[in-house]
Order: C-alpha cells, then sequence, then structure tokens
C-alpha cells in the first residue's frame, strides 16, 4: 500500500503551537502516515515583508519534532525554483515519490483564502486537501469546486498566530511560554532573532 503523505507548507516565522497542534491534529486523524513539512524560502504572498533566514526557521522547526518519526522537516522548496508555489511543488512531489499518496493540509484560514492561490482549481483537481479549523476563518464558507476532494479534521482551535507572537518578542518575549515551545524561546534569544 502506498505511503500517505501530508504535506504542511507555510513561513513558520516562528513555529508556533498553533502549528504544532495542528500538525498533532492531521496525524491523529488517521487519514495521513507521514507528515512532511515544508518551510517555504520565500512565500509567494509575503514578499513585501523581512523574512528569517530559511536556515533559522528550519533549525526550529526541526527542534520542535526530532522525535517525531512520522514527521520530517523537508528543504525542498529551497531547492526548487522560485517562487514556491504549491502546485509546481506538488508536481515535483509525485513525480518524484510516485508510490506516495500526497494530500495538501491547511488552516481553515487558507482554505478561505484558497481561491487566490496560483493555479487553485488545479491543485484541487489533482490534489486531496486535509484541512483544520483556525479561529476567525470558517473554511466550511468556500466554493463547492474546492470541496470535491477535501475532508476536515477535528481540531481544536489554537488562536496564535506567527506575526503576534513576533510583535510580543519585539518587546521583550514575556508571557509566549503558552504559544512557543521552550526550545524554540530558547533558540530565538541565543540567535538574537526577532530583535527589530
Ligand atoms: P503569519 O502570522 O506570519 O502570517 P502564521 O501564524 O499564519 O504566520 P504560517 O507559517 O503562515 O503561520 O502558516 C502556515 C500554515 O499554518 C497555514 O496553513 C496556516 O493556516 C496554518 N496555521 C498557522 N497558525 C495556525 C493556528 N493557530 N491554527 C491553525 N492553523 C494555523
Amino acid at each position: 500500500m502506498s505511503t500517505r503523505v501530508g504535506i504542511f507548507g507555510g513561513t513558520f516565522d516562528p513555529v508556533h503551537n498553533g502549528h504544532i497542534s495542528i500538525v498533532r491534529s492531521f496525524i491523529k486523524s488517521g487519514l495521513i502516515d507521514e507528515m512532511w513539512i515544508l518551510p517555504s524560502p520565500s512565500p509567494p504572498h509575503k514578499t513585501d515583508k523581512e523574512i528569517t533566514s530559511f536556515d533559522h526557521r528550519k533549525k526550529m522547526l526541526e527542534l520542535v519534532f526530532s522525535n517525531d518519526e512520522n514527521i520530517k522537516i523537508s528543504d525542498i522548496e529551497e531547492k526548487l525554483p522560485l517562487p514556491s508555489y504549491t502546485i509546481h511543488t506538488l508536481q515535483y512531489l509525485k513525480q518524484k515519490y510516485p508510490d506516495n499518496k500526497f494530500y495538501l493540509c491547511i488552516g481553515g484560514d487558507s482554505l478561505a483564502d484558497f481561491k487566490n492561490w496560483y493555479r487553485a482549481e488545479k491543485i484541487a483537481g489533482q490534489t486531496d486537501l486535509l484541512v483544520a479549523e483556525r479561529p476567525e476563518a470558517d473554511g466550511r464558507d468556500v466554493s463547492e469546486k474546492f470541496l470535491q476532494n477535501t475532508q476536515f479534521v477535528e481540531h481544536t482551535p489554537v488562536n496564535i498566530s506567527a506575526t503576534e507572537v513576533r510583535k510580543e518578542l519585539q518587546k521583550n518575549g514575556e508571557g509566549l511560554q503558552d504559544q512557543v515551545p521552550p526550545e524554540v524561546l530558547q533558540y530565538i534569544r541565543d540567535n538574537g532573532l526577532y530583535k527589530n
């Protein structure tokens, strides 16, 4: 039987408990055997912002998921041509790993915005989507054509965003214990990240 692999992309600047809980929910759904997390080198929709280096963002993810055998941090988007459009990444993965079945895993807010993604219809037409809810973004209010191959996984929404985490880090970073794992906070301190 083919291995069912969930693909979860994002900026992860930095990885936070919202990302971690969503990853756990996708795994817990039983719909995938492995989760591959793909930090994006230069997300197409975030070109106007300063982004922490790919290496730092990847290392923070590795710190969090190092004990999970079924979770892999992949740097393929760093090797593929920019910008990293999901359709190209999926095509590459399907070609390189023909025995795997890939599922695109996204949060409810990304599903609500999905129609704006590059080649959204093509992605939805050839890839199964797994969606976990996110507060303030009801993923179910989405055009039928994007829902045909979509399954919603059970998920208790966690109201954290990397934007808010970065704002807090620029102040003093206190009070983030419930939002960012200790090893990531330590890494951020050790490397002087998010200072300005
Ligand atoms: P930013 O605030 O910088 O836009 P973010 O917190 O939204 O960042 P991303 O790296 O852009 O994080 O998100 C990657 C993926 O994680 C997206 O599919 C997004 O929907 C999902 N995600 C992020 N935070 C949460 C959360 N709290 N709950 C559920 N999904 C989330």
